[in-house]
């Protein structure tokens, strides 16, 4: 039986800004239980999907991109903020819930043809994983899925990503 996964999701009331509940996801992934039973889901959503890559942003995307990669036997790639990465990267820009932001891949982290899940831990307005969905397609990759462990539902991020395979854990 699955853990109730919002037993460990605690809202902040304005933060980063006044207004947004940010959902800190840190109490989760500190339960060994909590975290291996997010990362359970999330794999076995994502094999049927036979990724050989899973792309995740910093810093919440590498926690559980990372974990999720192993547990699948696929590889992880970075995007990360500009800057960041030492060799020729793509770039894409995107506007968030609160302010804009870019994000970088390596030019070479994706082979033509790769199967690439895109993870977040929000879906909140849908903008950082378009912008990553751009990336890979960018690259050549295909987009096997696209997975989060919270969905923002009333943010309608999910039509941003219309189109392609999208499916999170928990939704509020
Ligand atoms: P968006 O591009 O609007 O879908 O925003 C998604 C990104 O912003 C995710 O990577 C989240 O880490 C972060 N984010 C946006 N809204 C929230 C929220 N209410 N609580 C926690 N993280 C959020």
């Amino acid at each position: 039986m699955s853990l109730d996964l919002r037993d460990r999701i605690r809202d902040v009331p304005d933060f980063p800004h006044p207004g947004i509940v940010f959902k800190d996801l840190m109490p989760l992934v500190a339960d060994p239980e909590y975290f291996r039973d997010t990362i359970r889901q999330l794999a076995d959503w994502c094999r049927p999907r036979k990724p050989d890559l899973i792309l995740g942003a910093e810093a919440r995307g590498f926690i559980f991109g990372g974990a999720l990669a192993y547990a699948l036997d696929a590889g992880f790639i970075a995007a990360r903020k500009p800057g960041k990465l030492p060799r020729e990267t793509v770039e894409a820009t995107y506007a968030l819930e609160y302010g804009t932001d870019s994000l970088q891949v390596h030019r070479d982290a994706v082979a033509p043809g790769a199967r690439v899940v895109v993870l977040d831990d929000v879906l909140a307005t849908g903008g950082t994983a378009h912008a990553k969905v751009e990336l890979v397609e960018e690259l050549g990759g295909i987009v096997a899925g696209v997975v989060f462990v919270i969905e923002l539902t009333f943010l309608g991020g999910r039509e941003r990503l219309a189109g392609y395979d999208v499916h999170s854990l928990i939704q509020y």
